[in-house]
């Protein structure tokens, strides 16, 4: 995929917000600090156009990244803050779970997670909610550059495993560092357009 523009269009608390023009979307979900914003950033070739790190506190929004003018990446805040007190999780998961359970044109989730370790409880809620409501997924297995190659299989073993990944969801290797995986995400999600 080649990425001639990319550009922020709204950044949502409410779904009278989202843009109403019915291109493809793309969420991107993951755990705060996976590498959620350097994945999106790499893929459309940008240094810092997703923020990295939204800190728990601030407004909590959907950010819709128009690309190519064609569809949507829609960054979904992160999950997994110890600190983020039982209301603001609430808030947090009504919005999410009322936009990918209702969302005519989200076509797939991007779920981030880290190669390096085994998927985290939230990680596996996540994923258990995603196909409790069927929606396809993409698992990208970022931080690639901070193992060896020698130990990606069994990596991605124990992500496919702990995850419990079903058939047709592919689990892509990928770094933000060094660009791997990078095309095979692409084709993943031009596959799903
Ligand atoms: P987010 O909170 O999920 O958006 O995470 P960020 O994209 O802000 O990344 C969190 C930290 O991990 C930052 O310090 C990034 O530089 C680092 N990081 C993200 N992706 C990679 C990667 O593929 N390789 C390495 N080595 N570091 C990464």
């Amino acid at each position: 995929m080649k990425v001639t523009s990319a550009e922020i269009v709204i950044s949502a608390v409410k779904p009278e917000q989202y843009p109403n023009n019915h291109l493809p979307e793309f969420a991107l979900a993951g755990r705060s600090n996976v590498g959620k914003s350097s994945f999106i950033n790499k893929m459309i070739n940008r240094k810092n156009l997703a923020r990295t790190s939204s800190k728990p506190g601030k407004t909590q929004t959907l950010n819709f990244f128009l690309i190519n003018e064609s569809f949507y990446f829609v960054d979904v805040p992160g999950y997994g803050f110890a600190k983020v007190s039982k209301k603001e999780r609430e808030a947090w998961g009504k919005m999410i779970e009322t936009y990918l359970t209702t969302r005519e044109q989200l076509r797939a989730v991007v779920l981030i997670v880290d190669l390096r370790h085994a998927p985290t409880k939230d990680d596996v809620m996540m994923y258990e909610f995603l196909k409790h409501y069927e929606i396809p997924t993409v698992i990208i297995a970022t931080k690639a550059d901070k193992i060896p190659r020698g130990k990606w299989q069994k990596h991605v073993k124990v992500v496919r495993e702990t995850l419990n990944v079903v058939e047709g969801d592919p689990v892509i290797i990928f770094s933000s560092e060094t660009g791997q995986g990078k095309d095979e995400a692409w084709a993943a999600l031009q596959q799903r357009m």
